[in-house]
């Protein structure tokens, strides 16, 4: 597995998240997961399969490393440069509505699926097999994929994600996300 490009430069989100952050988390911590994974894979009967393939099948330590690879890919291309009052539009906006009533509404339980999240892990917006959106919480390197649902959007909530910039602070993090959340790509998810 290669490490992703990022589609945006370091200082590209920054106020939301840092160039300092960035630097760590996709530079250092993805890095990190890329090496790992990578030492892991020979000899694992592994080596040719689609990253979703590996984090659905496989168990252990390449499991919590390519979760955590894909997991970061998707974290880090659904950003953009900071929006004001940034909100969804076409067919994931009205997704959204019909799933949860308003967008707002959504916006407030996904944030509080990531603030009451115990420890480390990840929130996902997922769209199931008979079309409905789902919101899930998974610990450490959970994958929606894992539960044959397709993930469309995440917040990291692992303190790496946040400590710099927000220190203890995780719900004004969360909350400070929707601002570079590019609701093209999400939509682009949909499939
Ligand atoms: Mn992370």
């Amino acid at each position: 597995m290669e490490l992703i490009r990022l589609p945006y430069a370091l200082d590209a989100l920054s106020p939301v998240i840092s160039a300092e952050t960035l630097s760590f988390h996709y530079g250092k911590h993805l890095q990190a997961y890329v090496n790992n994974l990578n030492a892991a894979l020979p000899g694992s009967g592994f080596e040719d399969s689609r990253l979703e393939d590996i984090v659905i099948r496989s168990e252990g330590g390449i499991r919590n490393n390519a979760g955590q690879v894909l997991n970061h890919n998707l974290y880090f291309t659904q950003f953009r440069s900071p929006v004001p009052d940034n909100a969804p539009e076409g067919g994931i906006a009205e997704l959204i509505r019909q799933e949860f009533g308003s967008f707002e509404y959504f916006r407030k339980e996904f944030e509080t699926a990531g603030v009451s999240l115990f420890g480390s892990g990840w929130v996902w917006l997922s769209l199931q097999d008979d079309g409905h959106l789902i919101i899930t919480k998974e610990p450490n390197a959970g994958n929606p994929v894992q539960r044959s649902l397709r993930p469309l959007l995440t917040f990291d909530v692992w303190e790496h994600a946040y400590y710099l910039d927000y220190q203890n602070r995780r719900p004004a993090h969360l909350a400070a996300l929707w601002e570079i959340i590019d609701w093209e790509v999400v939509e682009s998810r949909l499939g």
